[in-house]
């Protein structure tokens, strides 16, 4: 027998995709560096379907099916280039190896021009939804060719996360990079969306005064309307979790220094370059780094704060409604700074990527699956050429709705100085983009003035330069 699929790399991710596959009827090959791994993975489920264990990369090899299919899930970066150098030499033209790790797109760029080369069609693919994605259905960001697609996409979408209308969370998303582009910056509005919720959380309990437990009905309230998604169900969760060893609300037991593995700090690194102003997200990545550095905090712990009281009972179940409101507000205007990100890199990379389409795959699967994303396709639905979200109608109007209680939360965060880094700039955003005039001309001023840079005219076309250090006339530049 031949296997349809193999996997190489049969760690937590590796395993459970393999199984994925064989539990829909695939054979897989299954391989490891150390071989001890692949063999525990048959012997503990070998049962679910059919696997075919291989010690050697050769006999992995042998196994598959021509063309070849040939995932790899092992650790991003240095490692990917060891596996791919040991297998690209074994394979044919019109093979396949998809990489299913978090790698950087630039990496998956060059490896597929390498590859492409030799004739072998090298799928990076975004995969979303961790573990337990990977075994019950994750959400897919394959790029690559068009023609490996052909292939291959029949098989990803059987092992997919199912939307609610039952639609694989599955798309070719475009050449070479796309797909990890894709999913980097889905990991970006993952960022950004925590760091909403958490200033959400933190609004509710220093401005309105309510505990923990309550907070986790409010968000389980909220989950019910348009907010619904999985990262507000798990918030409730976490919220209403007691610590056994100490009786405490287990959000109080817990370091609060966030972490990060660095795909939140691509997605600003890579908007920086492509002059995309990401500012949600950049705050997301900037409040996790903030909490970690213990030292700094400590240091600052007794500077001087304002002294404003909570808000009364009364008053604290209408603030509730007004957090909602920026929550979500501030969550169309973060979804609109990643949309313009891919929109971008899209003109740059010459990727054909339909935006509907990534925003459908999202609604399945990972972990930034919401409603909400039905409605950002529906936007790109009506028109594919949108300019911005923010420009889509329903959304607008949405914002239009929100944006005096938006506007109200972030007073009262100032007043008694709890940091809204994330509503705050998605509020900047929004005003910046709807502002008549922006003081980029007086930078533009000054720019000229010291270094010459000249600057346009409102009412004339060209470049024009003042003569700052003589008698102050115009130039054309
Ligand atoms: P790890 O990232 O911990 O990687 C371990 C695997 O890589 C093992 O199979 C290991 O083999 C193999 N490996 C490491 N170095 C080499 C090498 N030089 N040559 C050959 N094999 C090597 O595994 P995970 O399962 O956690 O993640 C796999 C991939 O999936 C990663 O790229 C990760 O970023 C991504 N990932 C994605 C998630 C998601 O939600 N999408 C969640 C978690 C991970 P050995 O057993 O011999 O050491």
């Amino acid at each position: 027998t031949t296997a349809q699929i193999g996997v190489t790399g049969l760690a937590v991710m590796g395993s459970n995709l393999a199984r994925n596959f064989a539990r829909n009827g695939y054979t897989v090959a299954v391989h490891n560096r150390t071989a001890s791994r692949t063999h525990a993975l048959v012997e503990e489920h070998g049962s679910e379907g059919d696997f075919i264990a291989a010690e050697t990369a050769k006999e992995f090899v042998a196994a598959l099916e021509r063309p070849r299919r040939l995932v790899i899930m092992v650790k991003a970066g240095d490692p990917t280039d060891a596996v791919i150098q040991e297998f690209a030499p074994l394979l044919e033209p019109g093979d396949m190896i998809i990489d299913g790790g978090n790698a950087h797109f630039a990496d998956t760029r060059r490896r597929e021009r390498e590859l492409r080369e030799k004739g072998i069609h090298f799928v990076g693919t975004g995969i979303s939804g961790g573990e337990e994605g990977a075994l019950n259905g994750p959400s897919i960001m394959p790029g690559g060719s068009k023609e490996s697609y052909d292939s291959l996409g029949p098989m990803l979408e059987k092992i997919s996360a199912k939307a609610k209308d039952g639609a694989p969370c599955v798309t070719h998303v475009g050449a070479d990079g796309a797909g990890h582009f894709v999913k980097m910056v889905h990991n970006g509005i993952e960022y950004a969306d925590m760091q909403l919720i958490g200033e959400a959380y933190q609004l509710l309990r220093d401005v309105a005064g309510y505990s923990p437990a309550q907070i986790a009905e409010i968000f389980r309230t909220w989950n019910t309307g348009r907010l619904d998604s999985y990262l507000i169900e798990i918030t409730a969760e976490v919220l209403s979790h007691v610590d056994a060893a100490t009786g405490k609300p287990f959000v109080d037991v817990v370091v609060d220094q966030a972490e990060q593995k660095g795909t939140g700090r691509w997605t600003v690194q890579i908007a920086l370059d492509l002059g995309v102003p990401v500012s949600g997200i950049a705050e997301a990545v900037f409040a996790r780094s903030l909490s970690g550095h213990a030292a700094l905090r400590e240091a600052s712990r007794g500077l001087a704060g304002p002294s404003a009281t909570p808000l009364s009972e009364a008053e604290a179940g209408a603030f509730a409604d007004r957090v909602e409101q920026a929550l979500y507000a501030s969550k169309i205007v973060s979804y609109t700074q990643g949309f313009h990100e891919i929109a971008a890199a899209r003109e740059e990379y010459d990727w054909d990527i339909d935006l509907g389409a990534v925003s459908a795959i999202w609604r399945g699967g990972c972990i930034i699956r919401a409603a909400f994303l039905d409605r950002i396709r529906a936007a790109y639905d009506a028109r594919a050429d949108l300019p911005s979200l923010l420009s889509d109608e329903t959304f607008a109007r949405e914002i239009a709705d929100a944006q005096d209680d938006w506007r109200e939360v972030i007073v009262a965060a100032t007043r008694q100085g709890v940091p809204t880094p994330g509503f705050s700039a998605a509020l900047a955003y929004y005003d910046a983009l709807r502002a008549e005039r922006l003081p980029a001309a007086l930078t533009q001023g000054q720019r000229d003035f010291f270094g010459a840079h000249t600057y346009r005219r409102t009412d004339r076309d060209g470049s024009f330069h003042t003569l700052w250090g003589g008698d102050r006339s115009e130039v054309s530049a």
